[in-house]
């Protein structure tokens, strides 16, 4: 057996034959031509075919693999109107004096290659996208048609990358799996991995043509390829496989259904997530919105503090993805059990009481104000909230607000944009901040309640000592009044209040926050629907 690791993009696993697709390149000749009018009479001819192509091939995506999948075409088409890209081919023609499938594909690789080099792993997946397009204004230079793979039986698809018009053209009932060695999560495969639920790896670097016609096991969730798996493996994918039919099962029937009690209440049911390569499950799972964006796993993730670029794409990839509905992002909880070399913070004795999350930001200020530059930058993308980890006191809260404003005064006076309507919240996850709740809700938009802490500090139990479990009861009634005393303290004040610690999954509970009018449950992915079905049930 051999493993090929990548990035998965798309959690589902498969089990089959392998198809190698090898792209046939359009010939292109390199002509010098005398009459450059003509040349570019041609190539606006081909750009007509090419617009009628894509209008096509939107209305075919739209009815086999839904909006999401169809927009890639519209994009095509507006980037068919890109003023750069065709004046750089008539540039080309006129000075060159050449054909215009050769300062097509001069073009193209010049454009591909300016997106490719973007640090923004978004702008790079267009150079997929570039490289499409003017494959098909080449084709109808020649007169070639796109022709599709011929797949005999349903196959794990490997290939160096796809474009969109390939996956869309492929049959999609002999489709198992994507496999590439190119591509990202914004890539279309992915997209259309997410849309048809099945498995993607992308990023797999051994993947060669040899690997035609061999039989091999593809884990979306780990990003791996198994290549001949042996019988282990193979039972292992088998159950995973077994364990997803039951899941989708449920998601089947409870997708698009409200959150309501059979006496009509309703709570809204949004999902956890650690970073943009969780939004795939956020969608499949029919999320309201995200609830937490546990942002430090962006540092986390990193060697050095991410950037303020860095920052906004990802919080600008979720916004995006999420269209329009609520993302509630934290800023970064670093310390206690997120520690991390590059923030030299000292060694402590009591970590989890000690210099964590809001107590960083406030003493390191640039930490925090790169941050919140990131987070404005990237509210006019969507429906952002933010919140703030491990408040304890209401000062923090004006302070935090005194930052914020100086920061929007920073960047109108640079001229960037944000939206005023971003949503302010604090996260109630400390005794202290539910005690004083009903001076906090004054100054806040909405709470949200972190159990997996409000626990620990309760009940002063190290949520990390695995020795102190027998201690944590997390049905305490301490910790059930301060949420009780929270959600009172909001609505007095007008203001909304969520639970996104663990106790928010905990299907015993879920009656009991509907008893005291919580507004908002935020889970990781895979409990958004069997907490639908709890509620529906009650
Ligand atoms: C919590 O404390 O409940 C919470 C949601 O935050 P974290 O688990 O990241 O500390
Ligand atoms: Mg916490």
């Amino acid at each position: 057996m051999e493993i090929i690791q990548g990035k998965g993009v798309f959690g589902a696993v498969a089990v089959g034959k392998i198809f190698f697709y090898r792209r046939q390149d359009a010939n292109i000749i390199h002509r010098t031509v005398s009459d450059a009018l003509k040349e570019k009479e041609r190539y606006e001819n081909a750009r007509d075919s090419s617009i009628a192509q894509l209008s096509a091939l939107y209305e075919k995506a739209l009815a086999e693999a839904g909006e999401e999948s169809a927009q890639i075409f519209d994009i095509h088409r507006m980037m068919l109107d890109d003023r750069d890209y065709n004046d750089s081919v008539i540039n080309i023609i006129e000075t060159q004096l050449v054909n215009a499938e050769y300062a097509v594909s001069v073009t193209s690789e010049n454009f591909a290659g300016m997106f490719s080099s973007m640090d923004d792993e978004y702008m790079q997946a267009r150079s997929a996208d570039v490289k499409d397009i003017s494959d098909r204004i080449i084709r109808n230079l020649i007169g070639e048609n796109y022709s599709s793979p011929e797949i005999s039986e349903p196959c794990i698809i490997c290939a160096d990358d796809l474009t969109p018009s390939e996956t869309l053209n492929m049959d999609k009932s002999r489709i198992l799996a994507f496999a590439t060695k190119h591509g990202s999560s914004t890539s279309h495969t992915a997209i259309l991995a997410r849309t048809m639920n099945i498995p993607a790896v992308v990023g797999l670097d051994g993947i060669s043509e040899e690997l035609d016609g061999k039989f091999a096991a593809i884990d979306g969730y780990t990003g791996r390829l198994y290549i001949e798996p042996n019988e282990e493996t193979l039972a292992l994918i088998t159950n995973k496989q077994e364990q997803d039919k039951i899941q989708k099962a449920i998601l089947e029937q409870l997708k698009g259904k409200d959150n309501v009690t059979s006496d009509g209440r309703r709570i809204d049911i949004f999902a956890n997530i650690g970073g943009p390569q969780d939004v795939d499950a956020v969608i499949a799972n029919d999320a309201g919105g995200i609830g937490l964006f546990r942002s430090e796993f962006l540092y986390l993730e990193s060697s050095d503090y991410p950037t303020e670029q860095v920052q906004l794409s990802a919080y600008r990839r979720v916004l995006e993805a999420m269209s329009g509905k609520k993302v509630v992002i934290r800023t970064m909880d670093i310390g206690a059990d997120k520690q991390i070399e590059y923030f030299k913070l000292d060694k402590e004795e009591n970590p989890a009481l000690g210099y964590r999350a809001i107590r960083i930001c406030l003493t390191r200020r640039n930490i925090f104000r790169t941050q919140l530059r990131a987070l404005l930058r990237a509210s006019v993308y969507g429906n952002l909230a933010v919140m703030f980890p491990m408040i304890t006191s209401v000062e923090e809260v004006h302070e935090i607000k005194e930052i914020i404003d100086d920061v929007k005064s920073e960047l109108a006076s640079e001229s960037i944009p944000f939206s005023d309507t971003i949503e302010l919240g604090v996260m109630i996850e400390t005794p202290a901040a539910a005690v004083i709740s009903d001076i906090l809700a004054q100054e806040v938009d909405f709470f949200s309640v972190g159990t997996n802490d409000l626990t620990q500090y309760t009940l002063a139990a190290d949520r990390q000592n695995p020795k102190l479990e027998p201690f944590c009861d997390t049905h305490h009634e301490a910790v059930l009044r301060l949420i009780e005393y929270s959600a009172k303290s909001a609505h007095k004040y007008g203001k909304w209040i969520g639970i996104c610690g663990e106790l928010a999954a905990d299907l015993s509970l879920t009656e009991r926050w509907l008893r005291i009018g919580i507004d908002e449950l935020s889970v990781s992915p895979a409990y958004i629907l069997p907490l639908r079905d709890a509620v529906r049930k009650i």
